[in-house]
């Protein structure tokens, strides 16, 4: 089923820029942004704690439920650290975002993350963990990796990705 305007989800280790770029996108885009963790907070779809990231694990069955009548509208930029448990279709593109270890580290300490949390973190990123779940859980066709080093970066993630808004909304305007 095609859509009129895209359902885009940003994904990768947290600290990668996702929440930065997502929200970016949608002000330029006129994309409306989900942040999966604040909707997981404020609905308190909360099923455990993850003793390995020092965070909570959310109620995936229940996210998806809350979000389900969202998406299907269409013109929604998703963010969040992890991506296979969201329903195939609902995405038109994913980006997954990837930062060099050292950079990635600072940003993580700069966050107040250290012990545990931080070296697993940091593993998640050096084995691509999101790269792969999203290529196991989405069409590899429509998965991305997209560098999140720097400012430059951020500018250039950004740009590329509204003139692929840009461009799907010219190719779906009458769908
Ligand atoms: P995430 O949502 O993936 O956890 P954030 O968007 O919160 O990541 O970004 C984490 C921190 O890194 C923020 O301080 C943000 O300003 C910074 N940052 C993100 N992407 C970049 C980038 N490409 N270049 C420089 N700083 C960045």
């Amino acid at each position: 089923m095609k859509r009129r305007l895209p359902n885009i989800l940003i994904t990768g280790t947290p600290g990668t820029g996702k929440s930065t770029l997502s929200s970016e996108i949608g002000e330029q885009c006129s994309l409306e942004w989900i942040n999966v963790g604040e909707v997981a907070k404020s609905g308190n779809f909360v099923e455990d704690y993850d003793e390995n990231f020092d965070c909570h694990i959310i109620d995936e069955d229940q996210v998806v439920s809350e979000l389900e009548d969202k998406m299907l509208e269409g013109g929604k930029i998703v963010d969040y650290h992890g991506c296979d448990f969201f329903p195939e279709n609902w995405f038109d593109i994913v980006f997954v975002l990837t930062t060099d270890n050292t950079i990635l580290y600072d940003r993580l300490v700069r966050r107040g993350y250290n012990g545990k949390k931080l070296e697993n973190n940091i593993q998640c990123e050096i084995f691509q963990t999101l790269y792969d779940e999203a290529k196991g859980a989405y069409n590899p066709s429509i998965v991305f990796k997209l560098k999140s080093n720097t400012p430059e970066d951020m500018e250039s993630n950004i740009e590329e990705i509204c003139r692929w808004v840009e461009a799907y909304k010219s190719n779906n305007a009458n769908g």
